[in-house]
């Protein structure tokens, strides 16, 4: 199976638009599944018609720990309090005891090992869950999230596409079309990792390019060929024009470049991907697989 990633760097660039409208397009030649990765703002299926009521085989993941403590063993040394980095470790004066905050505490474990009472351990939480739903254009679109202020996130993006590539083999997906999380932290790299081509959406403006620019040095560190698309690109000629040159310096083929329309507005509006409704469309994105294909 072959693994295409659309990646942007920034947040904002369009990315889940082109994900929509590329994964209709391509599913209308190949048995693909899709993967929406961005799971701190999972709103790919929303592009694609779907809506959270729509999601079934949901299942609750664990993707950190949390300290907790025996108030019988603990001798209110206060050795925890002292040393927590993250403030998750507040002191009850009048017991004499640690009092943990499980929102603030990330699970690095540092205050169960200085415990000297061993009163301290660290406990799986459930922080977030997976799923999976039946697109109206006949693909399955798994995608996850985590709860607000959780800690995780490329974890949960390995799951959702574990999640995905069991279906795939079984069902014998010919394409996974993966929606990274943006940035280039962790769930990048999860989102990146195991693909064959990845789709780099940028836009226009000096932030875009310079974020841009280290999502790629992530990509080149893995060795997967990639390509780009200027979304917007009308909105700034001048600025589209130098990542053009940027783009042929270092021998980086342009997918394709994608005018400002209101009407993709529109079709998130609508919850429909452009390209079902707008020959125009469906053309300039046809070609876009094209070039993906060569
Ligand atoms: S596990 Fe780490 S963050 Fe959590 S309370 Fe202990 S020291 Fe603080
Ligand atoms: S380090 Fe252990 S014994 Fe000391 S205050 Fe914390 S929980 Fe209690």
């Amino acid at each position: 199976m072959k693994i295409i990633t659309i990646l942007s760097g920034k947040g904002g660039t369009g990315k889940t638009t082109l994900s929509s409208n590329l994964s209709v397009l391509l599913s209308k030649n190949k048995k693909i599944v899709v993967a929406d990765c961005d799971s701190d703002a999972p709103n790919l299926g929303l592009a694609l018609g779907i809506e959270e009521k729509d999601f079934t085989g949901i299942q609750k993941v664990q993707t950190n720990e949390k300290a907790i403590f025996d108030e019988d063993k603990c001798d209110g040394c206060k050795k925890c309090f002292k040393i927590c980095n993250f403030g998750a470790i507040k002191w009850d004066d009048k017991k004499n005891r640690p009092i943990f905050d499980s929102l603030l505490c990330e699970g690095c474990g540092t205050c169960q090992l200085v415990c000297p009472k061993k009163a301290i351990s660290l406990v799986k939480v459930n922080n977030g869950k997976i799923g999976f739903a039946k697109t109206n254009y006949g693909f399955n679109l798994y995608s996850g999230q985590l709860n607000i202020g959780s800690t995780g996130s490329g974890k949960i993006v390995s799951l959702i596409k574990e999640k995905a590539e069991k279906f795939a083999a079984k069902e014998n997906i010919e394409l996974m079309l993966v929606d990274s999380a943006a940035g280039v932290g962790c769930p990048v790299i999860a989102s990146i990792q195991g693909s064959d081509f990845i789709v780099a959406v940028t836009e226009p403006t000096p932030s875009a390019l310079y974020d841009l620019k280290r999502a790629l040095r992530t990509v080149e560190h893995f060795r997967i060929p990639y390509g780009i698309i200027i979304n917007k690109w009308d909105l700034n000629k001048g600025f589209s024009k130098k990542i053009e040159s940027f783009a042929q310096r270092l021998k980086i083929p342009i997918l394709g470049k994608i005018s400002y329309d209101i009407k993709f507005v529109e079709s998130l509006v609508n919850m429909k991907p452009v390209v079902e409704i707008n020959l125009k469309y469906k053309e300039i994105f046809n070609k876009i697989i094209e070039r993906i294909n060569k």
